[in-house]
């Protein structure tokens, strides 16, 4: 690639160079990534703060490339978000999450919710509640057990027609997270126009380890607004001790984060379904001896 052009390139930075490289390949492989089932899921748990009970999962992709090895979205998803095929991909994850759903059905596990990334570009895609509808129903699943996250960001520019999509969807019984919230620019007054279920506390705000007391505020305030319009709050990037006691006391509903446990392969999630159904089994039981 160098050869003759290899003084023009000189011009760019390395960084530059490479990251256009990187692309190419990118764009090059990813058909074949499809066809050859190199997408995976990976699965990390949500957890109910008040009793601890496993509450669901969010699916994130993972490439596991023949040469490159496990890459993640990062890599990636930038990539695939301008040059189209996001689309193609997330349509193959949640056909594969839904997959997964109706496999922990057949074996009697714990009917919790799978949370999905939906990009914006997926929004503007006017098959997209077909698609997603085809999925639950190939696999005999209630849309509920699905839940869509979308990025606070995809709500800006042309708001009222991506609020009526998603209005559409929910409508269908998807449930819909806001994810990253706090981390646009969506006005809070915006929030109450909203068809969402479920806002996801951006990590900024969980990690401020910094302990900045405006952080702090700005999470309390966020969760208690949240209750006071009936949503449900996530809380996602929960890596410590201390701030899983931070969002107890402020009322958080869920947590997610590397504290509990990394995005995992589903087979290794399977076993924490396993112990769920284990311990669900057993709390039925003792209550059934109870007098
Ligand atoms: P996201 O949806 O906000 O997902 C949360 C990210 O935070 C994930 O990164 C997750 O691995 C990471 N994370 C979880 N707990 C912790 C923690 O305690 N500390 C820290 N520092 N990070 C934590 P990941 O898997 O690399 O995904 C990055 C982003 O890529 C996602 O952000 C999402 O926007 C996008 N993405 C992932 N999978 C998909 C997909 O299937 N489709 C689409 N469209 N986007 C996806
Ligand atoms: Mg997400
Ligand atoms: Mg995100
Ligand atoms: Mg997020």
């Amino acid at each position: 690639i160098k050869g003759q052009y290899g003084k023009y390139y000189a011009l760019y930075d390395d960084k530059l160079r490479s990251s256009l490289l990187h692309d190419q390949a990118i764009a090059d492989s990813m058909e074949d990534a499809l066809s050859g089932d190199q997408f995976q899921i990976y699965l990390q748990p949500k957890y109910r703060i008040i009793d601890g009970a496993l509450a669901g999962a969010e699916a994130l992709v993972r490439w596991e490339h023949p040469e490159w090895g496990v890459q993640s979205p990062a890599n990636f998803i930038p990539l695939f978000e301008k040059n189209g095929f996001i689309t193609k991909m997330d349509q193959y994850v949640w056909e594969k999450t839904c997959r997964v759903l109706q496999e922990w059905e057949d074996k009697g596990y714990p009917q919790i919710p799978v949370s999905v990334n939906v990009s914006r570009a997926d929004i503007f895609n006017a098959d997209l509640s077909c698609i997603l509808q085809r999925s639950v129903k190939k696999y005999g699943l209630h849309p509920s057990r699905l839940h869509l996250e979308i990025t606070e960001s995809a709500y800006t520019e042309t708001p009222s027609q991506i609020i009526d999509t998603v209005a559409h969807l929910r409508e269908m019984g998807f449930v819909i997270e806001m994810d990253d919230f706090g981390s646009g620019y969506s006005s809070l007054n915006m929030l109450n126009n909203l068809p969402i279920d479920i806002l996801k506390l951006d990590m900024q705000f969980i990690q401020s380890e910094t302990a900045k007391p405006v952080s702090q505020g700005i999470m309390k305030f966020i969760i208690s607004l949240a209750r006071w319009m009936h949503l449900s709050v996530v809380a996602e990037g929960v890596e410590t001790k201390e701030q899983l006691s931070r969002l107890e006391e402020a009322g958080c509903d869920y947590v997610q984060g590397y504290y509990f446990a990394k995005p995992m392969p589903c087979r290794e999630f399977e076993k924490l379904l396993a112990e769920e159904s284990v311990s669900t089994l057993f709390k039925n039981k003792k209550e059934e001896s109870e007098p």
